[in-house]
C-alpha cells in the first residue's frame, strides 16, 4: 500500500516537474544531461531523448565552461545551492524571448539555481539546474531606470536652451562650495546678462528673442570645458561655474565669450540681430560665508559692467 502511494507521489512529482513553468535540468558529475523537462524541450526545441546522456555544453556553447564548472564544483563540494541572477549574467543559456508584452528583448533573462542532489548514500553525484524566466522583471526594471534617467535629465534641464536649469545649477554650486570648504579648492563664477534684451524682443519679436537666447547657449557650450557647470539663471541671464579656476582665468574665458557673442550673427526671418552681453566675475579667493555670496559678488560685478556702459567684463573686488 505504502509503495503504491510512493509510486503515485513519484508520478505526481514527475507531472509537476514537467508542467512547471521553469527549466529543470539534471546533470551528472560529467555535466551530461539526465533530466530535461518540458520547459527545456519547448524553449530549446530539443527532445529529452535527443539530449539524454550528452554533454550540456554541446547544446549551449554560449555557457562559459570554466566558470560553470567552478560553480558546479562548489555546489558539489559544499553541498549547498548556488545562484546566478540576471543582473550579473543576463542568462545562463540563450533562449529566444517570445513573451508578447516584452517583445522588445531578443533573449530571455534568467535567474538560475544550481541545486546539489544527494543520492540515498548521501553522495552528491548530480546537480539540478532550475532556470527561471525573469524577462518581465528585467525589462520592467530597465524601463524604469531609463524613465528615471530621462526624468532626472528633464528635471535638471532648461527647456529652451538645454543648459542646466537654475535649481540644478545651484545644487552644483553648493556641491562645489562644499568642496572648497573642505579642501580649500578654488572656483570662479561668471554671470552675464544680455544687453538691452527688451529691445531685441520689442524690435524683432519674442520668438526672435528666444532664438538669441538659444544661440547664446550654443556659444557657451562651445566655449566651456567638460568640468564647468553652465546654467540658465534667469530669462536672459546665464552662469558658468568654473572649478579650480580663479578670477584671472575666468576673466580670460569671459572676455572670449563676450567677443564671440559681439561677433555673432543671429538671423531670424532674414533679419540679423546684433547684440552684446555684460559680464561679472568673482572667485573664492576672498573669505565667504556661503555659496550665495559668490553669486552676489559676481552679480555686483555684472551690475558694474552695466553701469560702465555694457558689453564689458568686471571682476569683483572688495
Ligand atoms: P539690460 O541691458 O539692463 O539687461 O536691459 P534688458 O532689456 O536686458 O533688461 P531686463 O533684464 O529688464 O529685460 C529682460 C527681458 O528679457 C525682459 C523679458 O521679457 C525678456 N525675457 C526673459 N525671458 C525671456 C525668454 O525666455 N524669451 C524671450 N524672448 N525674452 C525673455
Ligand atoms: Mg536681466
Ligand atoms: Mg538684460
Amino acid at each position: 500500500m505504502n509503495d503504491k502511494l510512493d509510486l503515485n507521489e513519484f508520478h505526481w512529482l514527475l507531472a509537476i516537474v514537467q508542467s512547471i513553468d521553469v527549466g529543470v535540468v539534471v546533470l551528472d558529475r560529467e555535466l551530461r544531461v539526465q533530466v530535461w523537462n518540458t520547459f527545456m524541450e519547448n524553449r530549446s526545441g530539443r527532445q529529452p531523448d535527443e539530449v539524454h546522456g550528452r554533454p550540456f555544453f554541446d547544446f549551449f556553447p554560449e555557457v562559459e565552461q570554466a566558470w560553470f564548472r567552478h560553480k558546479v564544483d562548489s555546489v558539489v563540494t559544499l553541498g549547498t545551492p548556488a545562484f546566478t541572477i540576471w543582473e550579473q549574467r543576463p542568462y545562463l543559456v540563450r533562449f529566444k524571448n517570445y513573451q508578447p508584452i516584452t517583445g522588445q528583448e531578443e533573449f530571455m533573462y534568467q535567474n538560475t539555481t544550481l541545486l546539489p542532489l544527494r543520492a540515498t548514500n548521501s553522495a552528491i553525484e548530480h546537480i539540478c539546474l532550475i532556470i527561471y524566466d525573469v524577462t518581465n522583471v528585467a525589462t520592467n526594471k530597465q524601463q524604469l531606470q531609463t524613465v528615471n534617467q530621462q526624468l532626472q535629465h528633464l528635471s535638471r534641464t532648461d527647456r529652451l536652451t538645454g543648459l542646466n536649469n537654475r535649481g540644478y545649477w545651484e545644487e552644483c554650486l553648493q556641491h562645489e562650495y562644499a568642496r572648497h570648504r573642505r579642501y580649500q579648492s578654488m572656483a570662479a563664477l561668471v554671470i552675464f546678462d544680455i544687453d538691452h534684451f527688451k529691445r531685441v524682443n520689442d524690435t524683432y519679436g519674442h520668438p526672435a528673442g528666444d532664438k538669441v537666447i538659444q544661440m547664446v547657449a550654443e556659444v557657451i557650450r562651445e566655449q566651456i570645458r567638460d568640468t564647468d557647470y553652465a546654467g540658465r539663471y534667469g530669462g536672459e541671464e546665464f552662469v558658468v561655474l568654473m572649478p579650480d579656476i580663479d578670477s584671472s582665468g575666468a576673466l580670460i574665458f569671459a572676455e572670449r565669450l563676450r567677443k564671440r557673442i559681439e561677433a555673432l550673427l543671429v538671423t531670424y526671418e532674414n533679419q540679423t540681430i546684433p547684440f552684446t552681453i555684460s559680464l561679472g566675475v568673482a572667485d573664492l579667493s576672498l573669505p565667504t560665508d556661503g555659496h550665495k555670496q559668490l553669486i552676489e559678488r559676481a552679480d555686483q560685478a555684472l551690475y558694474a559692467s552695466k553701469k560702465g556702459g555694457r558689453n564689458q567684463t568686471t571682476c569683483y573686488s572688495a
